[in-house]
């Protein structure tokens, strides 16, 4: 191990001997009695020493070992250290000019992964991480672009038909892919996301073995397609025990959720039976919405900064649950409005009509070893 202190983390002095590190107060560190020799001893922490070359460049500072080995073992209890030798082995994974790109990623991971080498452990996960995203509209294509950016090792879309206009949005398909095969363009789309050269058509080096997904995003073009909780497509996830999301934009409303973990976590159709509690017309309602249905809107509204914000959160959501982290998604679902700009989390608790909670499974986790938090 090569002790680092954790590069994310601005150094501020609240005075002449005080260090802080991290500005956001909640995760904020602070380091007292820091005089010239301690700050030059931090200032030698920056992963390129293992802890014996430390220790000695320590004393060469006039810091006894024993002293600089307590600042050190204060600095991992205080969650501050990284590991540099884990952490350039999990870049190692991926090609050279992808390695640069998912520094920033890699930095926010060693803040969200505390220990250290664990944020190199969650990023080598993603790696080898499957998803498939069904639905290659402006949610979907965004989404799928947004996923392979962050590391996750294959990340494939399917859809049919050709890009249309209102598929385009700036996360997504660009306007010059118009009139393209979804299929394809999706693809290349997630090619170039994730740093490939264009012309780079193999398997990315750190994609897992080719394999069912690990989970998969229900992303329909027509935004209904992600309240339809008892489509068939659900009810085969489920029975492959699947994990699932659901996202979205219906009218001027986003929504990203349930993420259905089969067996363990409330399903859509919890939520179908949930929205019908509310409203009993509502199956009636889903079934005259669907693609070809007679409800549907002539010309459905797809705001596309609301579009952009359901992408990102609902990758940062499949991101958290590849992580090993529970997100607010599951056992709920989160809404967007474009009306107010608010998000909000509603409760799903598993309905007692549904019959998903039946045959009750532990909680499915495919990230690094760890706890689940949250939930
Ligand atoms: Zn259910």
């Amino acid at each position: 191990m090569r002790p680092m202190l954790k590069p994310a983390l601005a150094r501020l002095w609240r005075d002449r001997e005080t260090l802080q590190f991290g500005a956001v107060r909640r995760h904020a560190r602070v380091v007292e009695s820091v005089d010239r020799a301690v700050a030059a001893f931090l200032e030698l922490i920056d992963g390129s020493r293992d802890g014996p070359t430390l220790l000695a460049a320590g004393e060469r500072l006039g810091l006894d070992r024993e002293y600089c080995n307590a600042i050190l073992e204060s600095l991992a209890r205080s969650e501050l250290l990284d590991d540099a030798d884990a952490l350039q082995q999990a870049l190692g994974r991926h090609p050279r000019p992808r390695q640069e790109l998912l520094g920033p990623d890699l930095a926010s991971l060693s803040l969200v992964h505390p220990e250290p080498g664990e944020a190199a452990e969650v990023l080598q996960g993603r790696a080898l991480a499957r998803v498939e995203v069904r639905g290659a509209g402006r949610v979907g294509a965004a989404l799928a672009a947004v996923l392979a950016a962050g590391g996750i090792g294959t990340v494939t879309v399917s859809d049919r038909g050709r890009v249309s206009a209102r598929d385009c949005a700036p996360a997504g398909f660009p306007p010059t892919e118009i009139g393209r095969l979804r299929a394809t363009a999706a693809r290349e789309l997630v090619h170039r996301s994730a740093g490939a050269a264009t012309t780079d058509r193999r398997r990315r080096p750190g994609a897992g073995p080719a394999g069912p997904p690990t989970l998969v995003v229900l992303a329909p073009r027509s935004g209904s397609g992600a309240f339809t909780g008892l489509a068939a497509e659900a009810q085969e996830l489920m029975r492959a025990g699947r994990p699932h999301l659901y996202a979205g934009v219906l009218e001027h409303l986003g929504v990203v959720g349930p993420l259905v973990v089969p067996g363990a976590s409330a399903c859509g159709s919890c939520a179908t039976l949930a929205r019908t509690d509310e409203d009993e017309a509502w199956p009636r309602l889903l079934a005259q919405l669907a693609d070809d249905g007679p409800g549907r809107a002539r010309s459905p509204a797809c705001d596309s900064a609301l579009a952009t914000a359901v992408a990102g959160l609902a990758a940062l959501h499949v991101e958290l649950y590849l992580d090993g982290v529970l997100p607010p998604s599951v056992d709920g679902w989160c809404e967007i409005s474009a009306a107010d700009g608010m998000v909000r989390r509603l409760r799903l608790p598993g309905h007692p009509d549904c019959g998903c909670h039946w045959q009750s499974l532990p909680l499915a986790r495919p990230g690094p070893a760890g706890t689940v938090r949250g939930g």
